[in-house]
């Protein structure tokens, strides 16, 4: 008889391994925390955690000194200078966080990058280049072709390779045969040329995959040995569903909550990155840079890159940089340039019993962003914005992981120490890709599966 297999979380990881077991004919149950978000409004239902940095008085002190950490600590009151909150977003509901990517396709490969996924899971003698390719097979992933470059995008590469950087299109998961150039990837792809997980949902429940929604798994069940199911809450009641094996997708934040539930404790919750990221921008009045695809290429410099990128905290910021000089600039969306700057931070948080974060910025951290930030100002200055205009938005994260990690909570195969009970997203990488994720955790995802299948 084929076994229950019973997959928690519907997002990059949980999505990918649900499809591929299905696909070879294996008894899948896909349970989900959230529901479908309505069209066009998953971005909306986008949440964030916010970490508490603790920071000790030496370091602080340090710290204190640094005229970046003072610009971003610029909007705290002195009784709460010591805890500058790290916003770490991710999203629930069906598709998970990727329904709200921008669809960047890094595979965090060696060339970029010294420390990347590759090269770290390789140390464990996990190979996942097969995994990549059919992934970038199935997702449409392809560098940003020239024609879809918004005329800002074009300039700054311009900009770029004269200051002496290689600008190179971001890879990214759209099929372009169907993209209208909208620059909406964030908040709705009406034609659905971007991939996001459902993709493949769909094609797990078309191979007799079932999908529950409005799950939420409290615990995994185990004889200290083996796993024998799950508990959560459906409709309001307690429902039990057995299982022999289980994978745990519920993302970086989540699952290390349902493992200490669950009795496992040793390294969990411990070691979190969220490849932080800010966004530098600047005054360009009716450049439009808002409505183009965002993020369309990039340059990498080893543990960070910069990539073209609006935020809606730049306006305001922007304005108020004008007041503090004495001029009054209504300042729009459409009149704002900037670059995001995301770097490999140091996997200093971890979460308490009660699910509250502590991440701390690191020398480290300030050190990389103080180099991204020069680099940024330099290229946004050269294409014409105006250079006592530059803001930088708040401190943010997009890509939690490393809270169960690889070599301290699975093993090789992402099994935990309770047998049938294996890992599958974000939470096992063992350090910051400070590159864009989803490849990757779609690719762990079909190793493990092949892994089951392998083993079964
Ligand atoms: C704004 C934004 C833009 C991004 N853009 C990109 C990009 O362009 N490229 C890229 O590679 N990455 C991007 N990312 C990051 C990427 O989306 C995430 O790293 C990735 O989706 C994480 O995959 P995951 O499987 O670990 O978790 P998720 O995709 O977050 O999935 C976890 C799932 O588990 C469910 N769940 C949680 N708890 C429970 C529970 N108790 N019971 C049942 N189900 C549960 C959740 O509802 C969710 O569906 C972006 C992130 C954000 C926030
Ligand atoms: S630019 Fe528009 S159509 Fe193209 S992938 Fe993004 S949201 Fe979809």
């Amino acid at each position: 008889m084929s076994d229950n297999i019973l997959v928690i979380g519907s997002g990059a990881g949980g999505a990918t391994v649900a499809r591929e077991l299905s696909k070879k004919g294996k008894k899948v149950t896909l349970v989900e925390k959230g529901n479908f978000h309505p069209k066009g409004s998953a971005a909306k239902n986008l949440k964030s955690k916010l970490a508490i940095q603790e920071i000790d008085t030496i370091k602080e002190e340090k710290l204190k000194k640094n005229e970046l950490y003072k610009y971003l600590i610029k909007n705290l009151t002195d009784d709460n200078v010591h805890r500058l909150n790290l916003e770490l977003m991710y999203l629930e509901g069906v598709g998970g966080t990727t329904t709200v990517s921008m669809a960047n396709a890094c595979y965090a490969c060696s060339s970029c990058y010294a420390d990347s996924t590759t090269t770290q899971f390789q140390r464990h003698d996990l190979e996942l280049y097969d995994e990549f390719l059919e992934a970038s097979q199935e997702m449409n992933v392809n560098p940003l072709p020239f024609e879809y470059r918004g005329p800002i995008t074009q300039k700054i590469t311009d900009a770029g390779e004269k200051l002496g950087f290689f600008m190179e299109a971001m890879p990214k998961f759209i099929d372009f045969s169907i993209c209208d150039k909208c620059g909406n990837c964030l908040f709705y792809c009406k034609t659905n040329a971007k991939w996001d997980s459902t993709f493949y949902i769909n094609e797990a429940q078309k191979n007799g995959a079932e999908l529950i929604t409005d799950f939420n798994i409290k615990r995994v069940l185990h004889n200290q040995k083996r796993v024998t199911g799950v508990e959560g809450v459906f409709n309001g009641n307690k429902k039990i569903i057995k299982a022999d094996k289980v994978i745990l997708s519920a993302g970086a934040l989540n699952t290390p909550i349902i493992l200490r539930n669950s009795g496992i404790k040793k390294g969990v919750g411990e070691n979190i990155f969220c490849d932080l990221f800010i966004t530098v921008g600047a005054f360009l009045k009716d450049s439009n840079f808002n409505q183009e695809i965002p993020m369309g290429v990039k340059t990498e410099f080893g543990p960070y890159f910069i990539s073209p990128h609006f935020s809606a905290y730049l306006p305001p910021l922007i304005e108020q940089k004008y007041k503090e000089q004495g001029k009054t600039v209504e300042v729009s969306s459409k009149d704002v340039v900037g670059f995001m700057i995301k770097i490999a931070d140091e996997s200093n948080g971890y979460i308490d019993k009660k699910g509250q974060i502590f991440k701390d910025i690191s020398s480290q951290d300030l050190k990389l962003f103080e180099e991204g930030i020069k680099k940024a100002s330099d290229i946004l200055i050269e294409i014409g914005a105006d250079p006592n205009s530059i803001v930088i938005s708040p401190v943010r994260g997009a890509h939690p992981g490393g809270s169960a990690a690889m070599g301290r909570v699975v093993d090789e195969s992402l099994q935990t120490e309770i047998e049938g009970l294996y890992i599958a997203d974000a939470s096992v990488i063992p350090r910051a890709p400070g590159r864009p994720p989803i490849l990757t955790i779609v690719g762990l995802a079909k190793k493990l599966a092949k892994i089951i299948v392998q083993k079964s």
